[in-house]
């Protein structure tokens, strides 16, 4: 089935869907209300992040795999990205200014402890992405962070952690019922 037909198809649904859920009578979405269903792209810059480059392209490609509403994108050269990760002595850290925005230090005082370098990179993103730390937890929870231990290397957020980043981005509407149509990932809403 051709994108645009399902496209329209799933926005009268979800019309039909919000009005029900909200009891109002509401109008099937605007072009411009179509487009913001489209994954939000953010971008990184990790130039600066030195021997932990693949770790960090491998924890954004994580979170591309986990979650719909939000997509990461390797900023071009020269371009101002929404997030600069840099490589320093310290202990991990990300300071968020807003959310999808900020600076991630990957500090390699956790690496040197042993802790894993991709599943470090993807928690700190997590934080850029609204997640707080959920410390003390188990190893299948990403936010649990250092406190799983440095046997822990799992990189992937669990079930609430992706919820939790879906709601924040408003990606658990329309993107999972494109993808399972066949849709291509970011499938635009054209009319
Ligand atoms: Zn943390």
């Amino acid at each position: 089935m051709h994108v645009r037909t399902l496209a329209r198809g799933l926005t009268a649904a979800l019309a039909v869907t919000l009005a029900l859920a909200g009891g109002q009578a509401t109008a099937a979405p605007s072009l411009t209300e179509d487009r913001a269903l489209a994954p939000r792209v953010l971008t990184y810059d990790a130039s600066a992040s030195a021997e932990f480059k693949a770790a960090v392209d491998r924890g954004a490609a994580i979170w591309n795999e986990s979650v719909d509403g939000v997509e990461l994108r390797p900023a071009a050269a020269g371009q101002r990205a929404n997030i600069r990760v840099l490589a320093d002595n310290g202990w991990p850290r990300a300071l968020t200014t807003s959310l999808g925005n900020g600076t991630v230090y990957i500090g390699r005082q956790a690496v040197s402890q042993g802790y894993d370098t991709i599943r470090i990179s993807a928690h700190e993103l997590g934080h850029i992405l609204g997640l707080p730390d959920r410390k003390p937890g188990p190893c299948s929870s990403l936010m649990s962070g250092s406190s799983a231990g440095t046997a822990c290397k799992n990189p992937y957020p669990n079930t609430a952690e992706k919820a939790e980043v879906e709601r924040k981005f408003g990606g658990a509407l329309l993107q999972p019922a494109l993808r399972s149509a066949g849709a291509p990932r970011n499938a635009m809403i054209l009319d």
